[in-house]
């Protein structure tokens, strides 16, 4: 469920109509729902509501300070995963106790910023890194808390791009040498280990995986307890999928997903803690766009927006689908005809959809991308010199542009041109 819904006829996100922001901020733009973004955060709370948690937003998915700042004063924690993550969630105001951070690759550099600045816990994926964060704390004075994340050689059933639970994927280390890890990590300077870590992929629809993953780190903490380390927090990852396309079956919910946790580990005694990223920001975010020309080609009508790929890439990166709608709702029973969504920029891969229904829709018209406000504007580029599309945070009956547009000026001139050209 979302707040954004037509009244009198037009798509509105909470109490602000979208033609008004369009208007004030021009298009395209995203614009993100307050009460969304707290339904779906308290969606997770309620599931787990009886264990000991920390539901820690994973960043990744919409790391706009408004956007974080909102859920931290919900009570979130952030899943970081890296340090511009990291002093992003500081600038929100997140205290660094309530600071995750994940990541294959962190520098030694991200490893003394976290340090020094506080931190929850370390996720660390390798013996090297394990090696490197013993130094960089030791060289503090410092002792980083740390999970080992374990990849549990589970399928995560989900794009292959986005799954990192199988044993061919760059994440953690493989479960069955955890033992080994966890011994090597008990006998570093600089180091405590406090839990286990393990994070399957992203926009996963069902929850066996969940479980066979969940069954392993369980078993895993029972083993490691017996060989004397204190496994007191379980991390179990994100990565609850989102409807994207609402004529299909809908993912499990996360009371679903809460009561799968319960079953497994509940009686551990462990503290959980759980990174969605995508089911709280995915359907709390839409991307508006302008119709600049509908055109004829061969044997199809292709609908020109003013937005493109270097704005959502999900359609051009996983072959994702958005849910297209006109923001002035169709009159009922109107013809639908199909069209290929696409942007201006100068490659085939900027197609948004093809061969979609839709009611005939005109130049000048705005349509909105449902399910954009996680993974869309945080990869978006300015290729084709195309600037960051401004970024909208509503509440009730305000808004606020909580990212503005650049301007030309100040794109074209982070270029330098030496004299020697
Ligand atoms: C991406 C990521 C998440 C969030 O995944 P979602 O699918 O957005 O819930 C959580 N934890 C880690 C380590 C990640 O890399």
């Amino acid at each position: 469920m979302d707040h954004f819904l037509y009244k009198d006829g037009v798509l509105h996100a909470e109490d602000v109509p979208l033609p008004q922001i369009a208007a004030e901020v021009g298009t395209p733009f995203y614009v993100y729902s307050c009460a969304t973004l707290t339904r779906h955060f308290h969606l997770f709370e309620e599931a787990l509501t009886g264990l000991d948690h920390l539901v820690c937003y994973a960043m990744k998915a919409n790391s706009n300070q408004a956007v974080i700042a909102h859920l931290a004063g919900l009570g979130a924690g952030m899943d970081v995963v890296s340090g511009g993550e990291y002093l992003r969630a500081k600038a929100a105001g997140v205290p660094g106790e309530r600071i995750v951070f994940s990541g294959v690759g962190k520098t030694r550099d991200e490893m003394r910023m976290a340090l020094t600045g506080g931190i929850r816990q370390f996720n660390v994926e390798s013996e090297p890194e394990l090696t490197a964060l013993s130094e960089v704390a030791s060289s503090l004075g410092l002792t980083a808390p740390i999970t080992v994340r374990v990849n549990p050689d589970v399928d995560a059933r989900t794009h292959e791009k986005i799954a990192t639970g199988k044993s061919e994927n760059k994440f953690g280390i493989p479960i069955a040498r955890a033992p080994e890890v966890y011994a090597m990590a008990a006998s570093l300077p600089g180091i405590e280990v406090i839990g286990i870590d393990v994070h399957i992929g992203s926009q996963l629809t069902d929850l066996e995986p969940f479980r066979l993953a969940y069954e392993k780190v369980r078993d895993l903490t029972l083993r490691l307890r017996t060989e004397g380390h204190d496994i007191r927090r379980l991390d179990l990852g994100g990565g609850l999928g989102i409807p994207y396309e609402r004529s299909n079956t809908a993912p499990p919910l996360p009371t679903e997903y809460g009561a799968l946790i319960r079953e497994v580990v509940g009686d551990l005694g462990v503290e959980v803690e759980i990174e969605p990223g995508r089911l709280i920001a995915g359907n709390a975010g839409l991307l508006v766009a302008s119709v600049l020309y509908v055109k004829e080609g061969e044997g199809r009508d292709f609908l020109i927006l003013d937005a493109a790929m270097n704005d959502l890439i999900r359609p051009a990166m996983y072959g994702a689908w958005h849910d297209i709608v006109p923001v002035v709702e169709p009159a009922p029973g109107l013809e639908q005809r199909p069209y290929d969504i696409v942007g201006p920029v100068c490659e085939s891969g900027d197609t948004f959809a093809k061969q979609r229904q839709m009611p005939t829709i005109s130049p000048g018209n705005l349509v909105a991308f449902r399910s954009a406000g996680a993974y869309g504007a945080v990869m978006s580029s300015e290729y084709n010199t195309r600037p960051l599309i401004p970024e909208v945070l509503v509440k009730d009956d305000q808004m606020a542009v909580i990212r503005a547009r650049p301007t030309f000026d100040e794109i074209i001139n982070r270029d330098t041109v030496p004299a020697w050209v």
